[in-house]
């Protein structure tokens, strides 16, 4: 799909140059695209495969401010989308194929078009990681989920599982205990990978169960998770646990693939922020999950959105012949 602009003669041509591009259309990329439109910077948003980000995913959003009632994941990220386009911003649904950071105009290859900006936003956000099993897909958002602090209230009283060894996973099987009866740690070794404070305090709560040395088989339910099958990769002995949830911690991958020799990422693939939002290149500026592996919340990357876009507008003032 292109973008599209009506030119005094009335006739659609094809826009390509914008002030600012901001790759990426979760809460960061929408917030980023409020603010900058609202500063009077033509705005693109190329979405990417999932428009929405990964709220798109989830069902009932109940902590991201200013919704008594929840929201529901998709809603909200149509909301802003919408939004955004009403202040002005130009969103596409197509997917970057190629970036060239080099020089000024920044040059974004997609499908089918190739666009330029003075200034890059980068809001693609992580992906959490799949254990790749039979149910896991089909119970997704029935059950099976990828964040204890957004869904976790919703399991009052049940018997959960966690998949995953790291603090991740001690992090969030120690916040479902404030819930659930019971939480069932799965993991694949015999010690765990979390730091020595994590795993102190998970195996201080009498609530926690550890399943070492195991994996998920199989996750079972009928409109909803209820069974999860287990396997001892030692004793290869298959167990079976009651359970109303699965929560998947085994870690995220940042979407930054794209970006690898172009702009500074850490060992794990993260962007790696210089100065508040700023990358280590000129002009081109990250917000939400790409960078932040600590926060990982709708609200914590709609802010960094916000901030990006601040700090594009002020790069564009300094910049901008
Ligand atoms: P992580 O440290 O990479 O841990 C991932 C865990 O999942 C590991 O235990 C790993 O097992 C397991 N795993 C990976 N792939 C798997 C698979 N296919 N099947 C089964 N298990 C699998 O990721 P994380 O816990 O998300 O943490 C990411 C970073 O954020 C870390 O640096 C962490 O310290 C930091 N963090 C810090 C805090 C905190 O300080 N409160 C909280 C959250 C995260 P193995 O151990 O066998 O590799």
């Amino acid at each position: 799909m292109q973008a599209e602009v009506r030119a005094e003669s009335n006739k659609p041509e094809t826009k390509r140059k914008f002030d600012v591009i901001i790759i990426g259309a979760g809460p960061a990329g929408y917030t980023a695209a409020i603010y900058t439109s609202r500063a009077k910077r033509e705005t693109l948003v190329i979405s990417g495969n999932l428009p929405g980000g990964q709220l798109m995913l989830t069902t009932d959003v109940e902590n991201y401010p200013g919704f008594a009632e929840g929201i529901f994941g998709p809603e909200l990220m149509i909301a802003m989308r919408k939004q955004a386009e009403r202040i002005g911003t130009t969103i596409i649904d197509d997917e970057v194929v190629n970036v060239d950071f080099r020089h000024r105009p920044f040059k974004i290859l997609t499908y089918s078009e190739e666009y330029e900006a003075d200034a890059v936003i980068i809001a693609t956000g992580a992906s959490p990681r799949k254990i790749g099993v039979k149910g896991e897909q089909e119970f997704s958002a029935k059950g099976v989920s990828y964040c204890a602090t957004c869904d976790g209230p919703f399991f009052k009283n049940q018997d959960l599982v966690v998949a995953g060894g790291g603090d991740s996973a001690m992090e969030e099987a120690i916040f479902l205990t404030k819930f659930a009866k019971s939480v069932h740690v799965v993991h694949r070794r015999d010690k765990l990978r979390a730091s020595k404070i994590m795993q102190d305090r998970a195996f201080e709560n009498n609530k926690i169960q550890f399943h070492w040395n195991s994996v998920i088989d199989e996750i079972k339910g009928n409109q909803k998770v209820n069974q999860i099958t287990i396997n001892n990769l030692k004793t290869n002995q298959k167990e079976t646990l009651e359970a109303g949830g699965v929560f998947v911690a085994i870690g995220h991958d940042p979407n930054t693939k794209l970006f690898k020799g172009q702009i500074e990422l850490d060992d794990q693939g993260y962007i790696i922020l210089k100065n508040s939002t700023k990358t280590s290149v000129e002009g081109v500026f990250a917000a939400g999950d790409v960078h932040d592996h600590l926060y990982r919340q709708a609200v914590t990357a709609a802010g960094f959105g916000c901030m990006a876009a601040i700090d594009v507008d002020k790069y564009l003032s300094e910049n901008k012949k």
